[in-house]
């Protein structure tokens, strides 16, 4: 019998996992892919909202201003990379100058600081060549790695005494004897309390246990990933006006930490939650959204694409948004649910998993441990560090004098340290989302067959075994002469 299980190990799981890990309670984390981040929180913007999209009162508007106040030094606290660029929104005509007006004005209530209107002098000096009669500029906005922070969230809950075993769906959940049984594809599980941060899925698994009260709508949005070109063209996020009812924030462009622009997202409502399709007619659409909001943008920029799913409890016809459900159900004691965690789910993580955790004390004993880890360290980035100190490196360890990844200098040494992590994830993504190996213009071309050799050479794998994101998404089917 465990004390906890969290269903679901994205940024908010895994939040939750850390938090719940600095207590004696015994938590065990169950997610049905093979990594963390595998769900929306590896499919966002990366954006540390400040708190002005939300309704003044809202759940979101109060976690989201929390969450972005704390991220800065959270990050810190577990090596994420973070960086605090802040963002600008800009008005096309005076209409769009009024919608502006009124986000201030909504900003302010919930808590953002330092909102101001900028005029078109001040715009043109913070995002040269955009276009646009003025804008308004939020400070606090900030850009982190996502799949770092969810890592690190993990791994440092795992190291508090947390367990997480992937590849293991939930598909059914009993409710016995003041507790519950949780049945996945391998086996069965026993808690007292029940965590459902099941993303998209959540109104499924809050069903299985016996909690039909909501439905998810899924609504996609695609994105491409520009060059490392953001140094040139973009130094913040720039958005367009919001414009109330079109179900996301509206096609922006928004620098990575990594120095890539990503340019997204659409929103489009789908009926499958995990149809991560990217079709060239919204695809067209978002390029030429995107070149109205910075004509400077090259489609020879462009790198890659993906798209993320929005978790809606707003049907289409509805539009706009509902707030996060976060509540242990009243039908179902012991039963915490977490549904409809869309924007700005990945800034109020920590909040939000707070709040998690004074509700699971209110029926299990909170004890904090007294020799919690709470600091998280990744090993060295390579190509970021001074030439002495990668000299210094390589002498003791000579796999860092061989790089694999050409586009991004990535060495043999950081592509063991990422296939070692302490998770245990092997696929080829999870090896990607350590090392950021394969994410350069060449898209893994040079150095893929390298990091395969190493996985089967160095770690006894069978090609045949090697995936891309576990099981279903297989690489090699067998020998060629
Ligand atoms: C297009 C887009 C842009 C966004 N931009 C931002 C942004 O810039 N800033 C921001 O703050 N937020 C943003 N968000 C929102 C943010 O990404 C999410 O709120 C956040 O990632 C939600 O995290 P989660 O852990 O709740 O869900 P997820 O990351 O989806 O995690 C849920 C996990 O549950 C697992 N799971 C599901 N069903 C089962 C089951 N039956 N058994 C076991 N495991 C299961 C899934 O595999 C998944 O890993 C954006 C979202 C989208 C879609």
């Amino acid at each position: 019998m465990r004390d906890v299980i969290i269903i679901g190990a994205g940024a908010v799981g895994c939040t939750i996992a850390r938090e719940l890990a600095f207590t004696r309670l015994d938590v065990l984390v169950l997610e049905k892919e093979c990594d963390v981040a595998a769900g929306t929180t590896g499919r966002n913007s990366a954006v540390v909202h400040a708190g002005f999209n939300n309704r003044p009162g809202s759940l979101m508007a109060r976690l989201c201003v929390e969450g972005s106040r704390g991220m800065e030094a959270l990050c810190r606290e577990l090596d994420v990379p973070y960086r605090k660029t802040g963002k600008v929104l800009v008005a096309f005509d005076e209409e769009d100058v009024e919608i502006l007006r009124r986000l201030k004005a909504q900003g302010e209530a919930n808590g953002a600081r330092g909102l101001r209107l900028i005029g078109k002098e001040e715009l043109e000096r913070m995002v040269p060549g955009v276009g646009g009669i003025g804008g308004f500029y939020s400070p606090e906005t900030a850009i982190l790695d996502p799949f770092k922070y969810c890592i690190a969230m993990a791994e440092n809950a795992a190291e508090n005494g947390a367990e997480f075993r992937f590849e293991e769906e939930v598909t059914g959940i009993r409710r016995e004897d003041g507790g519950f049984t949780v049945t996945t594809g391998k086996g069965e599980y026993r808690c007292r309390v029940l965590i459902n941060s099941a993303g998209l899925y959540a109104d499924k698994v809050s069903a299985m246990a016996g909690v039909d009260d909501y439905h998810i709508y899924p609504c996609r949005g695609e994105y491409f990933i520009l060059d490392e070109v953001a140094d040139e063209l973009l130094q913040m996020p720039v958005y367009p006006a919001l414009k109330p009812g079109i179900g996301g924030l509206g096609v922006h462009l928004t620098p990575t930490v990594h120095r890539n622009i990503i340019v997204g997202p659409s929103a489009e409502y789908i009926d499958e939650a995990d149809d991560y399709a990217c079709t060239p007619p919204v695809m067209d659409k978002l390029w030429q959204e995107a070149q109205a909001l910075l004509p400077a943008l090259k489609r020879r920029y462009i790198i890659g694409n993906y798209s993320g799913i929005r978790a809606k409890l707003a049907p289409e016809n509805e539009g706009g948004y509902r707030d996060f459900v976060i509540k242990e159900e009243e039908a179902c004691p012991g039963l915490i649910n977490l549904v409809g965690i869309e924007s700005p789910g990945l800034t109020a993580s920590r909040p939000i998993a707070r709040m998690v955790r004074e509700m699971v004390g209110k029926r299990l004993p909170l004890e904090e441990k007294e020799n919690a880890v709470r600091t998280h360290r990744f090993p060295p980035v390579f190509a970021k560090l001074a030439r002495e100190e990668q000299d210094r490196l390589i002498r003791e360890d000579p796999e860092y004098g061989e790089i694999v990844c050409r586009c991004r200098r990535v060495t043999k040494a950081e592509i063991r340290q990422a296939i070692e992590n302490p998770l245990g994830a092997r696929s080829l993504s999870a090896v990607k989302y350590r090392a950021w190996a394969t994410t350069g213009r060449c898209n893994g071309g040079y150095c893929l067959n390298r990091i395969v050799d190493m996985l089967v050479r160095e770690y006894g794998m069978r090609p045949e075994d090697v995936t891309l994101r576990g099981p279903g998404s297989e690489m090699f089917s067998g020998e060629v002469k």
